[in-house]
């Protein structure tokens, strides 16, 4: 991060603006709105500049920069056409320690103003670090639309009951469910439409049974094969409230900070045959939490209940009677079939699909062969990274012509997806060879083929 949003109070704070033209104007009224007790410094004022410094009482120095002292101010903004002299600014301002803004050159700012949706006192600030402020301005259209108006009164709202709230339940966890019920339910209704008498009835209400928030709650989120794109809405929503996350290796970063910032993050996270935590304890610490009154996430990797386990970490929960919802999510054959091209059927090629486990137990992989043997079938293997020299050879051992295509896909969806094509007789080689990176997946049957033709996403050759 090269900047960090914070927030400045500047009510009454010295700021000096250099420069009167249209960008310093811009400036000075967001200075303004935000109380600044400002000091322009320029030889020439726009009128509109001239006007708002008299309506809020703030100074015009008829000057050059070199005629001004920056000793004491709190921030300094240059706004001049002169690049010698914004640079200059930014060189004493530093020195003094003292915030300073060139604007248009965020190499010379230790701060820069973002983008802003205005709901005050709710404030959504969007900066693109400098890089794109027109992508900050086309983001802020989108969320403009997306909040509505009289947010500011909600906000406002809630303020004034904090300490009540606070004073009635005193633990963290409860109290967050209580305002989120409240903002996302009628009494936020009520003040969004400006009822806020019947919004205060309803919040006490409410205030006075709060048994109902001390239960916790399990999500089970499927978060999709990689690409943080393919989240659900739901899961993005879930994910939002949780307390706790518990969340494995195939769960892309960027999907578990999404969580919120003081979501306690736990790696429960397995590897073949490195299972740092034992199942029986994952399932143990979903219902501890929970008893907690904690809202948990558990996030796997594709869906839950695709290879996941998901069934057994619910099991627990069903019976002890611990609430829970199983949010389903794309799973990596989806996934990964789509991004490298290969629909799973078609009507030409696969009128079926089947997912199998290929992982082997104790060196063998102990299938009916016999089964996978329909041309029009579509198989994925999942997990058969390990296993697929014995893959191929059983099921050409078994009937599968050797001309079979296969495509092992690696780290599908991801931006380095990779996408290996042979045969039944060719791939183990070919595998041997290009020594791919987990998590891979197999596809066999003759939906292959189209890959070469229907792939979109930008792929390494095979
Ligand atoms: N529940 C998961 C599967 C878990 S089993 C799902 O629905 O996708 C783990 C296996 O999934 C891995 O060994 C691999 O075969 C497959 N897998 C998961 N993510 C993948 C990805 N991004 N690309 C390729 N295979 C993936």
């Amino acid at each position: 991060m090269e900047f960090l949003p914070i927030c400045l109070r500047l009510v009454d704070a010295p700021v000096v603006l250099v420069g009167g033209g249209t960008v310093a104007t811009r400036k000075a009224r967001l200075l303004l709105r935000a109380g600044a007790s400002l000091t322009v410094v320029s030889p020439t004022l726009s009128n509109e500049l001239e006007q708002m410094l008299t309506e809020h009482l703030g100074v015009w120095r008829q000057a050059r920069y070199s005629e001004v002292e920056l000793h004491g101010k709190t921030l300094v903004v240059a706004a001049t056409a002169d690049k010698v002299t914004n640079e200059q600014i930014y060189h004493d301002a530093t020195a003094a320690s003292i915030l300073v803004n060139v604007v248009d050159s965020p190499e010379f700012c230790t701060f820069i103003f973002p983008s802003i949706v205005d709901r005050d006192p709710l404030l959504i600030a969007i900066s693109s670090s400098g890089r794109s402020p027109v992508l900050a301005r086309i983001l802020r259209r989108k969320i403009e639309a997306l909040v509505p108006a009289a947010y500011g009164r909600l906000a406002n709202f809630a303020g004034r009951f904090r300490q009540l709230v606070k004073d009635t339940i005193p633990l963290d966890t409860p109290r967050r469910l209580f305002w989120e019920q409240a903002l996302e339910g009628a009494v936020a209704e009520h003040v969004l439409a400006d009822r806020e008498g019947k919004a205060e009835q309803q919040l006490r209400e409410r205030l006075r049974d709060t048994s109902s928030l001390h239960v916790g709650e399990v999500y089970l989120i499927g978060a999709g094969p990689g690409d943080p794109d393919l989240l659900t809405f739901k899961a993005a929503r879930l994910l939002q409230s949780a307390d706790v996350v518990l969340y494995d290796r195939l769960v892309s970063p960027a999907i578990v900070d999404m969580t919120r910032r003081d979501a306690e993050r736990i790696y429960v996270g397995k590897r073949q045959s490195d299972h740092s935590l034992p199942q029986t304890q994952i399932n143990q610490l979903l219902v501890d939490l929970a008893q907690q009154g904690k809202r948990v996430v558990r996030l796997k990797g594709g869906d839950p209940f695709i290879f996941g386990r998901g069934g057994e970490e619910i099991e627990l929960l069903a019976k002890l009677s611990i609430p829970f919802q199983v949010v389903p999510g794309i799973t990596a054959a989806n996934g990964a079939a789509c991004y490298a091209g290969i629909p799973l059927t078609h009507r030409d090629y696969a009128q079926s699909v089947r997912f199998v486990a290929g992982h082997l137990k104790e060196d063998s992989l102990e299938y009916d062969w016999s089964q996978f043997q329909s041309p029009m079938e579509t198989l994925v293997f999942y997990m058969g990274s390990v296993g697929l020299p014995s893959i191929c050879a059983q099921l050409q051992a078994h009937g599968r012509s050797g001309e079979t295509p296969i495509a092992l896909i690696e780290r599908g969806t991801l931006l380095d997806q990779r996408v290996l094509v042979g045969t039944l007789a060719t791939m183990a080689d070919i595998v041997a060879h290009a020594k791919p990176r987990a998590p891979t997946l197999i596809i066999i049957g003759d939906v292959v083929r189209l890959h070469k033709d229907l792939s979109w996403f930008s792929q390494a050759p095979s």
